[in-house]
C-alpha cells in the first residue's frame, strides 16, 4: 500500500471509531504496513483528535521508529507495541482501541490474567474462527508508561498465546491486528461487540 492511501485509510477509520466511542479525544491509535523490506509503517501521530483525523497526522515510520515521512509531528507513544505486534505476528495493521468495556472487563478479570469468551456466534468473525463454540482467550497486561518493557511483555505475550486475536491492557485498552487493514478493523468490531456482550452479561449476573 502506497502512503498515501494508508493515510486516507487510516484518517477514515480513526474518525470513524471516535463516532463509535472506542477512540474518544487523542486516545488509541492505527498502523498499516506499507513495505516489508525494509520495514516501513504509517501510523497516527502522538496526541491527534481522532475525532477530527486528518491524512496529515499520520507518519511514516521504520523497524527502529523513526520518522521517514512526515515532518515535525511525533509518533504515537505506543508506536513500540504496534511494531512488536506487526513484526511477532506478520500482522499487516495493528488498531488500539480505548473503549469502555475493554477498560471495565480489563480490571474485572485482572486476577486471573485475562478471560474467555465463547459460545458467541460474533466470534466467527475472527480470523480462522468457524463455530460459536471457539473459545477466545483474551489475555490482559498490566499497565505501564514503560513502552519499551511493555513491548517487550507483548512480545512474550504473543509468544506463549499464538491463538490470540488481540489482549487487553490493564484500564487502558485493546489491541487488535490482521492480515492487512479490511481484517484489523473487522477485529475491532468483533471484539468490542464481544466486549460489550460479556460486559453487559455480567452486569446482569456478576458471577457469569
Ligand atoms: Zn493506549
Amino acid at each position: 500500500m502506497i502512503f498515501s492511501t494508508a493515510c486516507e485509510h487510516l484518517a477514515a477509520i480513526g474518525r470513524d471509531f471516535y463516532r463509535r466511542g472506542w477512540v474518544l479525544g487523542t486516545s488509541g491509535n492505527l498502523s498499516v504496513v506499507l513495505s516489508r523490506e525494509p520495514l516501513r509503517v504509517a501510523i497516527t501521530a502522538s496526541s491527534v483528535d481522532k475525532g477530527h483525523l486528518t491524512e496529515d497526522q499520520i507518519l511514516e515510520i521504520d523497524s527502529e521508529a523513526r520518522v521517514v515521512n512526515g515532518g515535525q509531528r511525533k509518533p504515537s507513544a505506543e508506536t513500540l507495541l504496534h511494531l512488536a505486534i506487526l513484526q511477532a505476528r506478520g500482522a499487516g495493521s495493528v488498531i488500539h482501541t480505548h473503549s469502555v468495556w475493554s477498560t471495565i472487563l480489563s480490571d474485572y478479570h485482572n486476577g486471573q490474567g485475562g478471560f474467555f469468551i465463547e459460545g458467541y456466534e460474533m466470534l466467527k468473525g475472527l480470523e480462522g474462527v468457524v463455530t460459536h463454540e471457539h473459545r477466545e482467550w483474551l489475555p490482559i497486561l498490566e499497565n505501564s508508561q514503560d513502552m519499551t518493557a511493555l513491548a517487550e511483555e507483548t512480545k512474550a505475550l504473543l509468544r506463549d498465546n499464538p491463538q490470540i486475536h488481540g489482549f487487553l491492557i490493564r484500564r487502558h485498552g485493546m489491541y487488535t491486528w490482521g492480515a492487512d487493514i479490511g481484517e484489523a478493523t473487522r477485529h475491532v468490531e468483533i471484539l468490542e461487540f464481544l466486549l460489550e456482550s460479556v460486559g453487559r452479561r455480567q452486569m446482569m449476573e456478576p458471577q457469569y
